[in-house]
């Protein structure tokens, strides 16, 4: 078993925590917060063991029934790999604890891609990470961009990407992020960071992204137009969606045009958390004319990201050399399986 520790244990942290905990190969030794909330007791509801970052701090844990297991550095000790999840920015501060004990880390995508010198997708690179000491998973946007694009390079050659991100303001938990009532372009310049960070993990594709962030905190909205190397099918497009693992087809029968709608249809179905794994790309939104290909995808922001990290840490670990292996193995654990089979 690998024994994986969640340092922080917010939004990524707590779904990669269970995402690990129903892995056959992998259980949690503990995962860390800084102060007692609501998912502290999560934790202990789910009977993770409760590190905190700041030991002097135990006691305030300790009056409202929160136990604690001990200090971050303590946690990290048992570990065979950490998997980072801090608020961006605070994770490369810890990059010298992982260092001073020789353990494995796995940053998120609010750190940039010096962190670990190494940024991973599933689907693209799974082999590149094998053995590695320190892994970043890249951003939620960047992760379903990476999908798309690395399929349809394989198929037929990028020669460009042009995408537009509408983002969303702020998790539905977040209650101090906005905007309330603005369309903000994220930045005003062009490009934004995530045609670069794409190019950490596909360095050959030539990729332009415009980002805007609007009043919402469900998903992101993708518009992307890719221009291939060769004539693009449709229907070899459709093809290629629909069998990858991570990818989901919203049929024109679902009669779903919003994130609002693959929300609700993702609570309906069960999903736990209502989360949406995979990139839901609109089959009516894909058009093609001649070598360019352009769709509307939407990105769960808070749960793509989780079972890559997870099949990072299999690589890590050098416990699976295939990458679609470790991909099924870790989606099977999930009961996960695309959206478009359950329409
Ligand atoms: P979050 O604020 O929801 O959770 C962070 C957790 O870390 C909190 O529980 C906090 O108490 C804890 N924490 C803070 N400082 C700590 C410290 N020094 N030691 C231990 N724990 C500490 O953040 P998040 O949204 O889960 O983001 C985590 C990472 O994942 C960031 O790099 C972010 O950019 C990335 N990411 C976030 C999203 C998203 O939509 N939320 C999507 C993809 C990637």
């Amino acid at each position: 078993m690998i024994k994986v520790a969640i340092n922080g244990y917010g939004t990524i942290g707590k779904r990669v925590a269970d995402a690990v905990a129903a892995q056959k190969d992998m259980k949690i030794i503990g995962v860390s917060k800084t102060r007692p909330n609501a998912e502290g007791f999560v934790a202990k509801l789910r009977g993770y063991p409760l590190f905190i970052a700041d030991i002097s701090k135990k006691a305030s844990f300790e009056k409202v029934g929160l136990p604690v297991a001990g200090s971050v550095e303590e946690m990290c000790r048992q570990a065979d790999v950490i998997v980072d999840a801090t608020p961006g920015g605070i994770g490369k501060t810890n990059r010298q604890l992982y260092e001073k004990l020789g353990k494995k880390a796995i940053w998120q995508g609010g750190e940039d891609h010096e962190v670990a010198g190494f940024s991973f997708n599933s689907s693209c690179n799974y082999k590149e990470a094998i053995g590695r000491q320190f892994v970043r998973v890249v951003s939620c946007n960047t992760t379903g961009l990476c999908r798309i694009i690395h399929e349809i390079d394989k198929e037929y050659g990028v020669s460009h990407v042009h995408a537009i991100m509408v983002r969303r303001g702020g998790d539905p938990g977040d209650i101090k992020r906005g905007p309330i009532d603005a369309i903000v372009a994220d930045p005003v310049s062009v490009p934004s960071h995530h045609g670069p960070d794409v190019q950490t993990v596909l360095p050959h594709i030539s990729i332009t992204t415009m980002a805007l962030i609007v009043p919402t905190t469900l998903m992101h909205m993708h518009a992307v137009k890719i221009t291939a190397k060769k004539e693009i099918k449709r229907e070899r497009v459709i093809e290629l969606i629909n069998q990858h693992p991570r990818m989901g087809l919203i049929k024109k029968s679902l009669g779903i045009k919003s994130t609002a709608e693959l929300k609700e249809f993702a609570m309906d179905i069960g999903r736990q958390r209502s989360d949406v794994t995979e990139n839901c790309i609109f089959e009516e939104s894909i058009y093609v004319n001649k070598n360019d290909l352009c769709f509307f995808q939407a990105i769960h922001q808070e749960a793509d990201v989780v079972v890559e990290s997870v099949d990072a840490i299999r690589a890590m670990m050098g416990a699976e050399s295939d990458g679609d292996k470790s991909i099924k193995a870790t989606d099977d654990a999930l009961g996960f399986i695309t959206i478009q089979n359950s329409h």
